[in-house]
């Protein structure tokens, strides 16, 4: 017979046919009444025991978290808030778990002890809805890049390029660390090295997409990328995974209307396809904050603050009205931020970001036209504006309340002259990357792009307050178990 997922029984009529189901024992009640869930969905679903027809040495080893394996009638069910059950006919053990040594426990356990049972954490009702949604996610991001054209392109993991970020990057070498070779003037000896040069973990796949899109007109990549910041934040890992889209013959507003509608859609895609993961979420969420002062809690539940996000437009500023508006907030004149908002040019703090999503304005908000001189080469180059007091780029950041930065995007330098000076002057080594010169040099045209945090977008939309706790086995300093 074939095992029917828990997810598909509890959609199914009442039909008194026979059913295989198979998962792991959530609770057993009076001898009688088994909750079994199987990861399919965020409900369990009630197995009835005849006591009188299984062994008693069988029904011993129904213990919470042993996995087993029902067959019986799918009939409707006696009690509250389930249609159906299932009468088991014939019970199977295929895993016992003993109470006494299992890690989880039938009750709550703080996240922070999950963390180090992550590879048990699955099994928690919290740590299923996570991963059903991160799925979600996921599935939905492909769906609308597919609709729309786009084509997934896989950008490579390992790199050789130091364009950005240098100092954030993992060495990739098969040098050996107990002897190292070494050039006539004490240099390491990367010819020796299994590149032959210096090579690294990447950062980010952007430069490789801009050159798949000067071709294949929309691209995207989703991938893993790697950032050895020693930040220990709630935001931060070693290990994350990016989505990159890049748009050719596109500017700074095609980018911005790309990546609100994107947002809005997958976020919306969840709302439609993942309603009991999310209202478990809500709930676990409502019930941690409880502890919390009403200040630090969510102004709205979670399910209430996806809708709003879906249904409201993202407020659109540059960085210059942005500047004006911080210099002038209260927290500002009265000293609370601990970076004062002195004048134009500064980049902005999370506390800054923070005050213009959750206070200001309550909602998403992009701002754009950030100054060039903290911003990154690549960026193009805007014509000079009135009342702006330097010169700006065609930069935009998406930010969301309770994350901060969740999306970074830019229109490119299309213009090879402009490029190649602003490299120079940045110290970006052109001759490494003559490759995306030569995309300027041959057939260039006006293109955009952004990268998006697929942890902090999974983060935003299941309410958990640590990145740690959105990915399976996550990197950060210090940590790297599983
Ligand atoms: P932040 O200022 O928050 O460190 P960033 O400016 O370094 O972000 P980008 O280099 O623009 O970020 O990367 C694009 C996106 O990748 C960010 O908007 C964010 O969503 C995500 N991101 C960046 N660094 C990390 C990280 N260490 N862990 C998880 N996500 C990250
Ligand atoms: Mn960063």
């Amino acid at each position: 017979m074939k095992r029917t997922k828990i997810a598909e029984l509890l959609r199914t009529e009442p039909t008194n046919t026979e059913v295989l189901v198979k998962g792991w024992v959530k609770a057993f009640r009076n001898n009688q009444f088994i909750a079994l869930n199987d990861g399919s969905c965020a409900a369990n679903i009630q197995v009835v025991v005849d006591a009188e027809r299984v062994d008693a040495a069988l029904t011993d080893r129904i213990k919470f978290g042993a996995a087993i394996g029902v067959r019986g009638k799918l009939i409707e069910s006696q009690g509250k808030g389930q249609k159906v059950e299932v009468v088991a006919e014939e019970l199977t053990i295929f895993g016992d778990c003993n109470p006494e040594e299992y890690p989880l426990q039938p009750k709550r356990q703080t996240l922070e002890y999950l963390r180090e049972v992550a590879h048990l954490r699955f099994r928690t009702n919290t740590f299923g809805a996570v991963f059903r949604v991160r799925h979600a996610l996921a599935f939905a991001i492909h769906k609308f890049f597919n609709d729309r054209g786009f084509y997934y392109m896989h950008t490579p993991v390992i790199t050789a390029s130091d364009a950005e970020g240098a100092g954030e990057m993992f060495h990739v070498t098969t040098l050996p660390l107990e002897n190292i070779p070494r050039t006539e003037d004490g240099e390491v000896d990367f010819s020796k090295d299994f590149f032959e040069r210096p090579a690294n973990l990447t950062v980010s796949g952007q430069l490789e997409a801009e050159l798949g899109a000067l071709a294949l007109s929309d691209v995207y990549t989703f991938g893993p990328t790697f950032r050895a910041e020693n930040s220990n934040t709630t935001r931060h890992l070693a290990e994350f995974w990016m989505i990159e889209p890049e748009i050719a013959f596109a500017d700074l507003h095609d980018d911005m209307d790309l990546a609100e509608d994107m947002l809005q859609y997958v976020i919306n895609y969840v709302l439609e396809h993942c309603a009991d993961d999310l209202q478990l979420l809500e709930n676990r969420l409502l019930e941690e904050e409880k502890s919390k002062p009403q200040h630090e809690r969510s102004p709205m539940p979670l399910v209430e603050r996806l809708r709003f996000v879906v249904e409201n437009k993202f407020e659109r500023l540059t960085y210059t009205e942005a500047i004006e508006i911080l210099k002038n907030s209260k927290p500002n004149k009265k000293g609370k931020f601990q970076f004062p908002i002195e004048g134009w040019g500064a980049d902005l703090q999370s506390e800054h970001e923070r005050y213009l999503v959750e206070k200001h304005f309550q909602k998403p908000v992009i701002l754009t036209n950030y100054p060039a001189a903290i911003k990154a080469f690549y960026m193009r180059l805007d014509d000079p504006g009135e009342n702006v007091p330097g010169p700006t780029v065609s930069a935009m950041d998406i930010l969301f309340p309770g994350i901060g930065e969740i999306v970074g995007g830019s229109q490119r330098e299309e213009r090879y002259d402009v490029l190649l000076q602003k490299m120079r002057e940045m110290n970006i080594p052109e001759e490494e990357l003559y490759w995306y010169l030569d995309t300027r040099k041959f057939g260039s045209c006006p293109h955009a792009g952004f990268g998006l945090g697929f942890e902090r977008l999974v983060q935003f939309v299941t309410g958990m307050g640590n990145i740690r706790d959105v990915i399976a086995f996550p990197r950060y300093p210090g940590n790297a178990e599983f």
